[in-house]
C-alpha cells in the first residue's frame, strides 16, 4: 500500500503572498484533496534578516481568503534548527559530510576562476579528505555534504519528466554554515522527511535544488518524495511576471474587489489544462485536478481573462 498523499506549501515570509505562490498553494491543496491526503503549511523563516511577522500574517491571510486550508499546525522552520543541526552532525559522524575550513579568500579564488572560465562557481572539495587536525587555528568550519563525484543524479519529475545531472558538475554543498545555522537545502530535506511529505509541488526555479536535495536524501538513506516543478508564470508579453505587468499580490486583487472564487478559478488554469471548461466549482476542481494536465511551458497571465471570470461570480 502506498503512503497517503502529503503535500506542503513552504513559502519564505519575505513579502506578500505572490500570485505565483497562491497558485503553488492551490495546486498542492487540490492535489492533496483529490487523493484524500493532507496539505501542510511550513513557513520557511530561516532567513532571519528578511523574514517578517507582517509577511507571515499576509501569507496566512491570503491563503484563508483564497479558501486554501492546511492540515495541522503551521510549522515554522527556524524553530527546527536544532533538528537540522542534528542531521548534519549525524552525516558528519557517518563520514558522509565533512568540515570545510576553506577561507573566504580561497572561495573567492574559486569563484574568480569559474568566472574566467564562464562557468558557475564550483567548490573543489579541497577539505573532503583532509584531516581536521590540519585545520587553521581560529577558523570556524562549515559542514559540507560529501556528494558523489561520479555517475548521475536523476530526478523523475511529474511535470518536467526525467532530468539528469552529471555528478561531476555538482559540488559539495554546504549543509551547516559556520555559525551553526542550516542552509535552505538541508532544512527543506529534513523538514519534508520529518513531515512525511510525499509530493513536493513547487515552481520550476527549484528544479536544480531538487538534484541537490536528492543527494541529501540519498546520504541520509531516506525515501525521496515525488517532485513536480511547475513552470513559472509569465506576463502577457512572455517575460517573467513582474511589477510592470500589474498587481502581483493576492491581497492586491482582493482590495481591487476580485472575488476569491474568481481568482481561484483563474489560478487553477494557469498552467493546468483541462479541456475548455471555464468555470469550476471547488468540488469540480478537486475532482478534476491532476499533475498530468500541467505542461512544461510557462503560463501567461491574462488580465482580461481574470476580469471575465470575475464578472461571472
Ligand atoms: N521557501 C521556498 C520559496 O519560497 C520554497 C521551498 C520549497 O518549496 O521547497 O521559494
Amino acid at each position: 500500500m502506498s503512503a497517503p498523499v502529503v503535500t506542503r506549501f513552504a513559502p519564505s515570509p519575505t513579502g506578500f503572498l505572490h500570485i505565483g505562490g497562491g497558485r503553488t498553494a492551490l495546486f498542492n491543496w487540490l492535489y492533496a484533496k483529490r487523493f484524500g491526503g493532507k496539505m501542510l503549511l511550513r513557513i520557511e523563516d530561516t532567513d532571519r534578516e528578511r523574514s517578517t511577522e507582517a509577511a507571515i500574517a499576509a501569507i496566512l491571510d491570503g491563503l484563508q481568503w483564497l479558501g486554501i486550508t492546511w492540515d495541522g499546525d503551521v510549522v515554522y522552520q527556524f524553530a527546527r534548527a536544532a533538528r537540522h543541526r542534528e542531521v548534519a552532525e549525524k552525516l558528519l559522524a557517518e563520514g558522509k559530510a565533512y568540515y570545510c575550513y576553506a577561507s573566504p579568500q580561497e572561495l573567492e579564488e574559486m569563484r574568480e576562476a569559474a568566472r574566467a572560465a564562464g562557468k558557475p562557481m564550483r567548490y573543489d572539495g579541497r577539505w573532503r579528505d583532509r584531516d581536521p587536525s590540519e585545520a587553521p587555528a581560529g577558523v570556524k568550519p562549515v559542514i559540507r555534504l560529501k556528494a558523489p563525484t561520479e555517475g548521475e543524479t536523476v530526478v523523475d519529475d511529474q511535470v518536467q519528466g526525467r532530468v539528469t545531472w552529471q555528478n561531476k558538475d555538482l559540488d559539495d554543498l554546504v549543509l551547516l554554515r559556520s555559525d551553526g545555522t542550516p542552509t535552505y537545502m538541508l532544512a527543506v530535506v529534513v523538514d519534508d522527511h520529518d513531515m512525511a511529505v510525499t509530493h513536493v509541488i513547487r515552481g520550476d526555479d527549484h528544479l536544480t535544488n531538487a538534484a541537490r536535495q536528492t543527494q541529501i536524501y540519498q546520504a541520509c538513506g531516506w525515501d525521496i518524495p515525488m517532485f513536480a516543478h511547475i513552470p513559472l508564470i509569465h506576463g502577457p508579453d512572455g517575460a517573467k511576471l513582474s511589477k510592470r505587468h500589474g498587481a502581483l499580490g493576492v491581497d492586491a486583487y482582493r482590495s481591487l474587489g476580485y472575488l476569491p472564487a474568481a481568482l481561484r478559478n483563474y489560478l487553477v488554469r494557469l498552467g493546468w489544462s483541462h479541456g475548455d471548461q471555464e468555470f469550476f466549482s471547488t468540488e469540480e476542481m478537486i475532482a478534476a485536478f491532476d499533475l498530468s494536465g500541467v505542461g512544461r511551458s510557462p503560463a501567461r497571465f491574462d488580465f482580461a481573462k481574470l476580469e471575465h471570470l470575475n464578472g461571472h461570480y
